[in-house]
């Protein structure tokens, strides 16, 4: 889908993997601070980490944090689109499922680019549902798409890696990896993580085209379902 967005940070597949069910949360700086109960802490680096999702899909009005490529006011949910959100992810496949999402915001369009349905920052497990998204004829074609791409995170790195060179991806030391010549959605060759997002989309949508595109592929990623759907 070539006006899906994703913002893929650096190289997440080296980064430490978290279980579906955590965020992952990068080393930090800490300050100096002092707790409740008069216990000090001195500044510290706080090293690289999993935190667990607790709860299931938070729907938040707003938030503080700052956001890479939304420059937009987030809006309060209502009633009526929490329930349809929750029924489409009811309906995801069971392995997709199983990826909680820290934080749903809402805000009406995406500037700049206002069919963007949907906003998805893999590393902490956010999604930013936009007005486009509710007026989709196709809301779970959206979610499946959005979720590979959190899901991509947590794929053994090295079937990952065959689908991408099995899909034409060059790699070369010290550069971005260059796309294919040939893609099955325009908007695959932005990035690996994309093509990937749009092939699982696919497998679920239209099996037979992702077939024919390229059989290796497919295997591959027929492959990598599978054996998610086992664990
Ligand atoms: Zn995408």
């Amino acid at each position: 889908m070539k006006w899906l967005l994703i913002f893929f940070l650096i190289k997440p597949f080296l980064t430490m993997a978290c279980l579906p069910n955590e965020i992952h949360i990068r080393e930090q700086w800490i300050d100096t601070y002092t707790k409740e109960d008069g216990t000090h802490t001195s500044a510290h680096v706080r090293s690289e980490h999993c935190r667990e999702v607790k709860g299931n899909n938070f729907f938040q009005d707003s938030s503080a944090k700052e956001f890479r490529n939304f420059k937009g006011k987030f809006k309060p949910w209502n009633p009526s689109e929490k329930n349809l959100l929750n029924n489409e992810i009811e309906k995801l496949p069971q392995w997709l499922k199983k990826y909680r999402i820290a934080n749903f915001l809402r805000a009406s369009v995406h500037e700049g680019n206002p069919k963007n349905p949907a906003l998805t920052y893999p590393d902490n497990k956010t999604l930013i549902l936009f007005d486009a998204f509710f007026n989709s004829s196709d809301k779970q074609s959206i979610l499946l798409h959005e979720i590979s791409h959190i899901a991509s995170w947590d794929i053994d790195p090295v079937e990952l890696q065959n689908f991408f060179v099995s899909n034409g991806w060059i790699y070369k030391r010290g550069e971005s990896p260059k796309p294919p010549q040939k893609v099955i959605i325009p908007d695959s060759s932005h990035s690996p993580s994309e093509d990937f997002a749009n092939a699982v989309e696919s497998y679920y949508s239209n099996p037979k085209r992702l077939k024919e595109f390229n059989p290796k592929s497919f295997a591959i990623i027929e492959g990598i379902i599978k054996s998610k759907e086992k664990q």
